[in-house]
């Protein structure tokens, strides 16, 4: 008999899931939705439902924005930093002790392998609130003393921006709702934040942390819905300061337009198809498994998957032959059974887009070395697919298709590089980009030309809540995390002082 290697469900997940519909976290309670809608959140590995969720609509988004502002006006504004830090460090601690309860409801949401949630969303997850934590005490100003032979003093504050909204993906659900609130609540924001509609629970768990971690009610609601409507609301609110989103390069560009309304700070994570290049002097033992996590982890619904493999055609046929043997023997399954290292992507909708795209691979004239058809049954499984045969310009090579397929391409100017820049660049996107050599002054020369916001060298996918990330290009502006995220969050003023 098979051993079995399913997850047995943490009892925090069960509890979680009990009752009725899950609710909206506004103003520090969990509350229906205002028309009472709802609709279901569904397991990718089953196509099941999991449970039903209240559906935030424009006048939900009203009633968080007044909570917000509440909290802004009488709370959050007189809140120490250092007392903001304790409550980010606070919660970091929570996630940390839920730690198996929200890698389990994110794995069941979303479908990705639970050793993937355990191993890494949910550690960054922590590790960027402490990091945010720190910072919380380190938001100043400075003095500009250009007042010789003047009775000017001048110095600056950095004050937040005030009501800010958040829409956020379903790749990384928790992980994406972390990047968001750290740096925002560290600089004293306030924040509506709407998560995905595939992929709501993990938030929903995270609001009930944020109530223990002792935050001020209203200074984080958390409102679960859809794009066109609540998402719509937030972008469009006339006392909403600031918008950061992250997802497509389509929605990105709406975003753009509808935030004009009251000129809100915008500031957009947006799609990628990365170029991820191989040269005959690489250390193939790091490379090959660097290229296929840059494409197959998470199923490949990644912003910065490299989608794009360029290897030297000297060392090509070599290089995919092994990537090819890897893929094949991945073990696809369930996202919450141990031994999976591949899952279902996240819905019925995604699974037909990739599907498209396998199709139109083909018809292009591309060889899938290994996968190319959907897994016939239930769920939501694309197999490992590696193109061959690609050419630059079809659209498997172009397009974002967000699952586990990646477009191999060759190359050939070893010494002049200039060729597979150029190629590299041929992009709309400019997300992040991988580089695989020993030679050190290549490396650097090649990291410099490429027009991405990320440039991994002989690794893939690395991420440090200390380290910026963002778009080049129609991948986005603005950049999270480090330092840099602090500006998206704050405005500064100028204060001058007549000392006569
Ligand atoms: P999407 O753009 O359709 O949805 C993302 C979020 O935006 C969801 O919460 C959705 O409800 C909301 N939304 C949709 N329409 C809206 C509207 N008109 N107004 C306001 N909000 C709206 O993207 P998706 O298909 O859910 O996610 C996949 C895409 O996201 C991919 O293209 C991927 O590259 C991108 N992505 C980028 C990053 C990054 O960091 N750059 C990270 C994850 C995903």
């Amino acid at each position: 008999m098979e051993k079995t290697t399913a997850v047995l469900l943490d009892s925090r997940v069960e509890a979680f899931l009990q009752g009725g519909p899950k609710k909206l976290f506004i103003g520090g309670e969990f509350v229906e939705s205002l028309s009472g809608r709802t609709f279901e959140t569904v397991n990718p590995a089953t196509g099941e439902a999991i449970i039903t969720v209240y559906e935030a609509d424009k006048e939900d988004v009203d009633r968080a924005v007044e909570a917000a502002d509440r909290a802004y006006r009488d709370a959050w504004s007189k809140v120490t930093p250092s007392e903001r830090g304790k409550m980010l460090w606070k919660l970091a601690d929570l996630i940390e002790e839920h730690a198996e309860a929200l890698a389990q409801l994110e794995t069941l949401d979303n479908g990705k392998p639970i050793q993937e949630t355990r191993h890494a969303d949910i550690p960054l997850a922590i590790d960027h609130f402490r990091y945010y934590a720190g910072w919380a005490t380190k938001i100043h100003g400075e003095v500009i003393d250009n007042s010789a032979g003047t009775s000017l003093f001048t110095y600056t504050r950095r004050e937040p921006v005030g009501i800010v909204g958040q829409i956020i993906p379903w790749n990384f659900p928790l992980l994406m709702a972390t990047w968001k609130l750290g740096a925002a609540l560290a600089t004293g924001n306030v924040v509506i934040l709407k998560s995905a509609e595939q992929t709501p629970l993990s938030a929903i768990y995270l609001a009930e942390l944020i109530q223990e971690a002792g935050f001020p009610e209203g200074v984080v609601n958390i409102i679960t819905g859809y794009g066109p409507t609540a998402g719509a609301a937030i972008v469009q609110h006339s006392r909403i300061r600031k918008v950061a989103f992250t997802g497509s390069t389509e929605v990105g560009k709406t975003i753009m337009q509808q935030a004009s309304g009251n000129l809100k700070r915008v500031s957009l994570e947006l799609g990628g198809k990365s170029p991820n290049i191989i040269f005959p002097d690489a250390d193939f033992s790091k490379a090959i498994p660097g290229a296929l996590m840059g494409i197959f982890f998470n199923q490949g619904q990644v912003c910065c998957a490299g989608s794009r493999l360029f290897v030297h055609k000297k060392v090509f046929d070599n290089v995919l032959s092994d990537m090819t043997s890897y893929a094949a023997q991945l073990k696809q399954g369930p996202g919450l059974d141990e031994s999976t290292q591949i899952g279902p992507l996240v819905s019925n909708e995604q699974f037909t887009r990739v599907s498209d795209y396998l199709q139109k691979g083909m018809e292009e004239g591309a060889n899938p070395l290994t996968g190319g058809k959907p897994v016939e049954g239930n769920g939501y499984f694309i197999p490992p697919t590696i193109f061959a045969g690609v050419e630059d310009y079809m659209s498997i090579a172009r397009e974002e298709i967000f699952g586990p397929v990646v477009a191999a391409m060759p190359f050939d100017d070893e010494e002049q590089i200039a060729d597979i820049i150029r190629r590299a660049n041929d992009s709309e996107y400019g997300l992040a980009a991988g580089v695989w050599t020993t030679d050190v002054r290549k490396a650097h020369k090649v990291a410099h030309a490429l027009e991405a916001g990320t440039v991994w060298v002989n690794c893939y996918n690395a991420l440090d809540a200390a380290v910026p990330f963002g778009g080049y290009k129609q991948s986005g502006f603005g950049r999270e995390m480090g330092s840099y995220a602090l500006e998206l969050y704050t405005q500064v003023k100028s204060i001058w002082v007549n000392l006569d």
